[in-house]
């Protein structure tokens, strides 16, 4: 199985992504962590990666690529996987069918979890109480939430024109919202 997870700043994705990769033993490629490890490591990548998610922006598409291409053809992947926070943008999404048709292979499933701007904006601010991401304060979530509605949302038409989209709302408790994601994935 091969998945991609859509979804605004907040929405639980990362979450949800580990419960459903447990379910069905595939990889969570999150770009987000793969970014932040860059980071600590104190890498080049992670040098350049800090610059634009300390802002609240998209870190450039040709960088994400690279990182999404060398994962995907490690053993590790051969299970399936889900790529959470990843495509992101228009030429991302291009970018990633060409990998997927290099390695003969195509996305099974996105899904797209839902929920209102502002309480996803009041989530990030509580979870920015535990969470020591740089990127979790007042001014650069709502910059996160711009970004998101702005470059990562037209998405949603892209893969709904294709047909293989699967909107859930991302509001309510935790393990009810994984079961729906199973059920949309049978
Ligand atoms: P996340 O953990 O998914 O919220 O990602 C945190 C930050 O990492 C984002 O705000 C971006 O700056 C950067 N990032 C993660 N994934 C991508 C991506 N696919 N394209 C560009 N930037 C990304």
């Amino acid at each position: 199985m091969k998945l991609i997870f859509l979804g605004p700043p907040g929405v639980g994705k990362g979450t949800q992504a580990n419960n459903i990769c447990k379910q069905f033993n595939i990889l969570h490629l999150s770009t987000g962590d793969i970014l932040r490890a860059e980071i600590d490591k104190g890498s080049e990548i992670g040098l350049k990666a800090k610059s634009f998610m300390d802002k609240g922006d998209l870190v450039p598409d040709n960088v994400l690529l690279d990182i999404v291409s060398n994962s995907l053809q490690k053993n590790d992947a051969q299970n399936g996987y889900l790529l959470d926070g990843f495509p992101r943008t228009i030429p991302q999404a291009d970018g990633l069918n060409r990998i997927m048709k290099n390695i003969n292979q195509s996305i099974d499933a996105v899904i797209s979890l839902i929920a209102d701007e502002n309480e996803l904006v009041k989530r990030l601010i509580n979870r920015s109480k535990e969470s020591g991401r740089s990127d979790d304060n007042p001014e650069i979530i709502r910059q996160r939430q711009k970004t998101y509605w702005k470059q990562t949302a037209p998405l949603l038409d892209y893969y709904k024109k294709i047909g293989i989209l699967k909107s859930i709302n991302g509001i309510g408790e935790i393990s009810e919202i994984t079961k729906k994601i199973i059920k949309a994935l049978m």
